[in-house]
């Protein structure tokens, strides 16, 4: 009897490094490749954003029509449902008569409750998930996820010297769809500013050029640049969405060291993959507690929301020019430097005294590279309820702009102003006058 299988991609747009699909193609004869547009994506989600901005939904169509285009070149296609996921795919595995599904296993809350919501609707089905988003298999790590270290520093001591599973090559076969009916990949109609291309051929091309030069040599230096392409990896919008897999950047870099040597830079990329690795497995261990303004302290936190404020901050028009340009830079490219994220998350959470989940749902919709992990915990961290021993980072914007931009020519390229922008248009003299109480 055909066996019928199903493959959900999720934050894994690639053939190469897929070993979730690999082991399912291996069980089936005939295999159906969904992803869903989930249209809660495009709802208004309670902290004034929309999960998915323009520059976002950009990228990701760019990637699912890479990866349509190599699913074509193995004979298959890829099934695009603008539905929410939990229902379209039970559609599909009732009308296809669905034996095995299989899917990259995700850290984010939401998405493992789909999984396991899928699990009890069809007890019967076979379930295959396999970590392909992170650098380590979950059974390799040397604790269990729920005694992840609480700081970066104890995890990066205990993984450090813990092998790197190697990148598997790229798929050369897949079963074929059974027959079918496929829609097409929505096309986006607005003209964004293209700096980077979704897809896993665009996101091989920069590892290419990336250890084609010697810019990992000198990353340790260059990497807190707000600016410079080759500065930093830029590997993490297509990090992000799976185009790239971390364990292949892995090897390709202890390739570069073989080839060109090691030394304190391409190290530090080893440790900044492993912050990112860090991240994946709080997400996992602490869960929903990554949205909440407590993060995964009890300590008390400010929850103020200014309306004004807020729309300043995200419109660059704060009284700090160096906040502005960095946000300018955002809401064109959907991509900013950690360095720039690190001093606007701060002035959103310091500076403006701001509720700091707000401004993590603002990168969530902006960023063309958001990870649900890196983003919240980065967030978390730098608002002193997160993983950082020293209770938050609060940066000098005077120092950082005279260190990161002395001259000020990022400001003037992306217009940062002049710095006279008031914070609140109302101040205490303008509060309106409260007429005395009245005798009853
Ligand atoms: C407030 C805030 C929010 C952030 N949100 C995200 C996000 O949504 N998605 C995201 O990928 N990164 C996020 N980061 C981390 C970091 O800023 C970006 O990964 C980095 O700027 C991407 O550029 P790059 O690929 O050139 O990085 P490189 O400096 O070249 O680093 C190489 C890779 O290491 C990882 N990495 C580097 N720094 C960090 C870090 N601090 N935390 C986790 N991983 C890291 C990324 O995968 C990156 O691609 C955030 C940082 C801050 C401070």
């Amino acid at each position: 009897m055909t066996q019928t299988g199903l493959f959900w991609f999720t934050n894994d747009l690639r053939l190469h490094d897929q070993t979730a699909l690999w082991q399912l193609a291996n069980r089936v004869d005939r295999l159906i490749c969904v992803y869903c547009i989930d249209p809660e994506w495009f709802k208004p989600n309670g902290l004034n954003s929309r999960a998915m901005g323009q520059q976002r939904y950009r990228f990701l169509l760019e990637s699912l029509a890479d990866l349509q285009t190599a699913l074509a070149e193995l004979g298959q296609q890829l099934l695009v449902l603008e539905q929410s996921p939990v229902e379209a795919i039970s559609q599909v595995i009732e009308r296809h008569q669905i034996r095995h599904i299989g899917r990259s296993a995700h850290p984010g809350i939401y998405e493992q409750r789909q999984w396991q919501s899928l699990q009890r609707r069809f007890p019967t089905l076979r379930f295959l998930q396999t970590d392909t988003f992170t650098l380590f298999h979950q059974e390799d790590l040397p604790f269990r996820v729920d005694e992840l270290p609480k700081s970066f520093s104890q995890f990066r001591r205990k993984v450090d010297a813990l092998q790197v599973p190697a990148a598997q090559k790229a798929l050369t076969y897949l079963p074929p769809p059974p027959e079918m009916a496929f829609t097409a990949i929505p096309i986006q109609q607005k003209t964004l500013n293209p700096l980077f291309k979704g897809g896993e051929a665009a996101a091989l091309t920069q590892l290419t050029n990336y250890f084609s030069s010697d810019a990992a040599s000198q990353y340790k230096q260059t990497r807190n640049a707000l600016d410079g392409w080759l500065n930093s990896t830029r590997f993490s919008p297509w990090l992000a969405n799976g185009c790239l897999s971390v364990r292949h950047i892995h090897s390709r870099l202890r390739q570069y060291e073989r080839q060109q040597g090691a030394n304190e830079s391409t190290e530090w990329i080893f440790v900044e993959l492993l912050w990112r690795e860090y991240f994946q497995w709080y997400a996992i261990k602490h869960g929903y507690r990554l949205f909440t303004p407590a993060g995964i302290t009890q300590k008390p936190v400010r929850c103020c929301f200014y309306p004004e404020r807020y729309q300043r901050w995200c419109h660059g028009n704060t009284p700090y020019p160096l906040v502005n340009a960095l946000m300018h830079e955002l809401n064109d490219t959907g991509y900013m430097s950690n360095r720039g994220r690190q001093i606007v998350a701060s002035a959103f959470i310091h500076e403006l005294r701001m509720d700091w989940r707000y401004g993590a749902a603002y990168f969530e919709q902006q960023l063309i590279d958001y990870d649900m992990a890196s983003n919240w915990g980065n967030w978390q961290y730098i608002a002193g309820v997160g993983a950082d021993p020293r209770g938050g980072r609060h940066f000098n914007l005077h120092k950082q702009t005279q260190e990161y931009d002395p001259e000020g020519s990022f400001i003037r390229t992306w217009q940062g102003g002049e710095g006279d922008q008031p914070l609140d248009s109302l101040d205490a003299a303008d509060w309106p006058i409260m007429p005395p109480p009245q005798r009853p």
